[in-house]
């Protein structure tokens, strides 16, 4: 007789996403730019002498050398996964520990890997001005302590000086960078100082590799040899390796979409300063109710719940897109003020 775990049970049930016909999507923080064409077509030259009878080549990958070339690190510092969404399963099967600490509202990927685990999470919401809160008190058993930085829904990164402080207690602390490059600074000279930090990186947001699944971690070289161990061989596939290494020859290309998002966002948080919170990443957090309004207008949003009940998460998408969705808003802001 089959039984299914409990743990397996409690979860919600995969449903499929509701049928939306929106011309503009900018609900999941993607790249609006795919690869320009000259590009794309370089790089599927390269991927069609890609042996597909072959397994993939084993670590170090060249993509993983290529990552620690560009963060000043030694390959073993590297480990690259499918999606870094994969990586948090994976970390949590590493270390000891009866819980996991998060701080909402955040990315909500860490609740669902700790239920796998059958886990407890402990949440530490995140202050007035989505400040980090006193996570150090669920140090002690902790299996890993999520910070988000920035913080997806709310845009913020958490200052250096306070990663340190959650450092200090020792226990294992998982730091998903996963929008750093659109942020002012990143954390990843901490590794060298720190065993117990993990930082969570991935192509799918600055680099526009969402739909090549590649995400990597990176840690110091000891907590890099266990996290291997639980790695499945093979994880990520020839085509989406080569495609990650691609867009190492092309960082002039990846640089300049970043700043082109970082101008719009800024474009678009002047535009509505009243309703927007700063941003450091390549979304923006509004208090609009605005989701079903725009929905009708072809644009599609996240709506946000919980305590952000009636705000919107919002992607900066290209200028043509903004300026509909700049039109969109100041008409929902008329109606609603009116
Ligand atoms: C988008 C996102 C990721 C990326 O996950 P992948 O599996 O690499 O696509 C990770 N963390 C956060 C907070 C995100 O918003």
């Amino acid at each position: 007789m089959w039984r299914i775990r409990s743990s397996i049970r409690r979860l919600p049930r995969a449903e499929a996403p509701p049928e939306v016909s929106a011309r503009i999507c900018l609900d999941k923080n993607e790249s609006p730019f795919d690869l320009p064409h000259g590009l794309k077509k370089e790089l599927f030259e390269k991927l069609s002498k890609i042996p597909l009878n072959r397994y993939p080549p084993g670590y170090p990958t060249e993509l993983e050398g290529k990552i620690a070339g560009y963060l000043n690190l030694s390959p073993e510092n590297v480990i690259v996964a499918n999606g870094s969404d994969e990586l948090i399963g994976l970390i949590l099967k590493v270390f000891e520990g009866d819980h996991i600490v998060i701080s909402s509202p955040t990315f909500g990927m860490y609740d669902f890997f700790a239920a796998l685990e059958g886990i407890k999470v402990i949440d530490v919401p995140l202050g007035e001005g989505f400040e980090l809160g006193d996570v150090e008190r669920f140090a002690d058993g902790a299996r890993a302590i999520f910070i988000c930085s920035p913080n997806n829904p709310t845009g913020n990164t958490h200052p250096k000086k306070r990663i340190i402080e959650v450092l200090e207690t020792g226990a294992p602390v998982i730091l998903d960078e996963a929008y750093a490059e659109f942020a002012k600074e990143s954390n990843i000279d901490l590794v060298k100082d720190y065993d117990n930090l993990i930082i969570l990186r991935t192509f799918s947001k600055a680099f526009g590799l969402a739909g090549a699944r590649l995400g990597y971690a990176v840690a110091s070289e000891e907590t890099m040899d266990y996290l291997r161990r639980v790695l499945p061989p093979f994880s990520v596939n020839s085509l989406s390796l080569k495609a990650g290494e691609f867009m190492f020859e092309h960082l002039d290309y990846v640089g300049h979409v970043i700043r082109y998002i970082i101008e719009e966002r800024e474009r678009l948080y002047r535009e509505f300063k009243d309703y927007t919170y700063p941003s450091e990443a390549n979304f923006l957090l509004m208090k609009l109710d605005a989701h079903d309004f725009l929905l009708k207008r072809g644009i599609v949003v996240k709506k946000l719940g919980g305590r952000l009940k009636g705000h919107i998460r919002v992607t900066v998408g290209r200028k043509e897109e903004n300026d509909e969705l700049i039109s969109a808003l100041r008409e929902f802001i008329n109606l609603t003020a009116g």
